[in-house]
């Protein structure tokens, strides 16, 4: 197959499409911080339009803020990631690293006239930003350094190179989800690509990295379509450099700018909408990694009014067609509703792995070593009745609690006196039991209620306390036999008189 920069043709700009060419995607989020959940749906996007393109997925590490990129956020973005299941075609690039890069292509720039050195100094600047204030037209650099000529300039003066910006004209992005998006070439200015210190800035090192990357979609939020005007100039204007020296060109990206995420209320989201980062669904929140992946998946793309879709299908059926263009809300509600969707499928290996830290922490009797594989046995009666890890753990906490089990407030209750004779007639009878079932004992306790003449759960409400110590529980038949019978008649003999 062809490389992307190959199947350019004469006629400039080149724009690739997704019928025509292997497409390369890539999510390059900036290690300020956690994996933010807008962050994750944007890497999803790019991740399954690369899959279902059968292109390539890739992940660039922006880090070139030093002073705000840290290490343990590269390391969270990078984890969150893996948790989702999102996996990249090539190892993680740097940004940093490839600052050299971005100064060559900014002198490459310069030697075509396509940028030009400015010696404004900053109280210049300043001065003429505040003349624009006080006549209240918009701030943007002026230009006045770029039909002059250096030697103007004081020697050895410090400069910064800017960027030469088409000056008419108008520029129309076709995005692939804004549809077509115009802004006149005017409103633009020669920003800077080099700073005082020779330093790139952000908005050259996302162009170059994203050609040498050989990235043909650009698929983001659309806090960043005002940066795709300002980047395409650099594609036009290294492609026209290479044309002429007959190097491969730089055919301008495809872009994609998908809507932010909003909150319930339709505000931006943010952190008083509850948690933002990944980390807090997966540790504190206990949400299933194929949770969020569905629920993020639906909040911004939609196959009809499919709720449920699994990552194999969402790579066979995703597109960029898909993408609405209003912002979705965050609905905390549904994603719940669909942990427990999830949580019912899982596996109950799996289920109980995840689960055992979270009941270690709140039932310090539960010791994984042994508990694991009574936890496991558990798993098909306790997920039915769950919406996250922690309600799993809770709802877990009773099989291993120690004899005399204390009551809750609810189980309290319920434990009167006739409770309690009841219990003892039921551990006379469930003594003499030899086949510990779920249908023999039902039966048995069936028969035991038509006895009585009682109702049956005037039998199993004790019962339920005496063995869980709660009012609501599994079913009864169930916790005895993942009881067994003999802690199961300890159980019921603590509680009976
Ligand atoms: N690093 C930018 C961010 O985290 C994304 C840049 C881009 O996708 O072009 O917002």
């Amino acid at each position: 197959m062809a490389s992307a920069s190959e199947t350019v043709s004469a006629a400039s700009p080149a724009r690739l499409t997704d019928g025509e060419v292997p497409v390369v995607t890539r999510f390059a989020p900036s290690p300020t911080g956690f994996l933010h959940i807008g962050g994750a749906r944007t890497a999803l996007f790019n991740w399954l339009f690369a899959r279902h393109h059968g292109g390539k997925a890739l992940l660039r590490i922006e880090d070139t803020d030093k002073a705000r990129s840290t290490q343990p956020a590269i390391d969270a973005i990078i984890d969150g990631l893996a948790w989702l299941g999102l996996d990249w075609d090539a190892e993680p690039v740097f940004q940093s690293a490839q600052a050299d890069r971005h100064v060559e292509v900014a002198h490459a720039l310069l030697d075509a006239g396509h940028a030009y050195k400015c010696f404004a100094t900053p109280e210049e600047l300043e001065a003429m930003r505040a003349e624009q204030r006080a006549n209240k037209q918009p701030m943007r650099y002026d230009g006045r350094w770029r039909d002059r000529d250096p030697s103007e300039a004081p020697a050895g003066a410090p400069y910064v190179v800017r960027l030469r910006t088409p000056l008419t004209g108008e520029t129309t992005i076709e995005d692939r989800v804004q549809g077509p998006v115009t802004v006149a070439n005017a409103e633009l200015d020669d920003y800077v690509l080099l700073r005082g210190d020779g330093s790139p800035t952000y908005m050259l090192a996302v162009v170059v990295d994203d050609h040498d990357m050989g990235v043909t979609h650009v698929i983001r939020g659309d806090d960043h379509l005002n940066n795709a005007f300002r980047q395409l100039p650099i594609y036009r204007a290294m492609d026209e450099i290479a044309k002429a020296t007959g190097a491969p060109g730089w055919p301008d990206p495809v872009y994609a700018h998908i809507p932010l995420i909003h909150g319930a209320d339709g505000a931006k989201l943010s952190k008083r909408h509850g948690a933002l980062g990944v980390e807090a669904y997966r540790d504190e929140m206990g949400i299933l990694p194929e949770t969020l992946s569905n629920y993020l998946l639906r909040l911004g793309w939609g196959f009809g009014d499919r709720e449920l879709i699994t990552r194999e299908e969402a790579v066979s059926l995703f597109d960029l067609a898909g993408v609405g263009k209003s912002p979705s809300r965050f609905d905390i509600k549904k994603l719940q509703n669909l942990n427990g969707h999830y949580i019912r499928e899982a596996d109950d290996a799996r289920l109980a792995a995840l689960v055992a830290p979270r009941l270690a922490a709140l039932s310090p009797q539960f010791e994984a070593e042994s508990g694991l594989a009574l936890l496991e046995r558990a798993m098909p009666v306790l997920k039915v009745r769950a919406a996250d890890l922690d309600e799993l753990a809770g709802g877990a906490g009773f099989l291993f609690a120690k004899r005399p089990l204390s009551l809750d407030e609810k189980a309290t209750t319920l434990m009167t006196a006739d409770a309690r004779s009841m219990l003892a007639r039921i551990l006379a009878r469930f003594e003499a039991e030899n086949r510990w079932t779920t249908d023999s004992l039902e039966a048995s306790l069936k028969a035991m209620a038509e006895e009585l003449g009682v109702g049956l759960g005037k039998l199993a409400q004790p019962l339920r306390a005496a063995l869980t110590g709660q009012a609501t529980s599994p079913g009864i038949f169930d916790v005895l036999c993942l009881l067994g019978k003999d802690e199961s008649l300890g159980r019921i003999r603590d509680q009976a008189m």
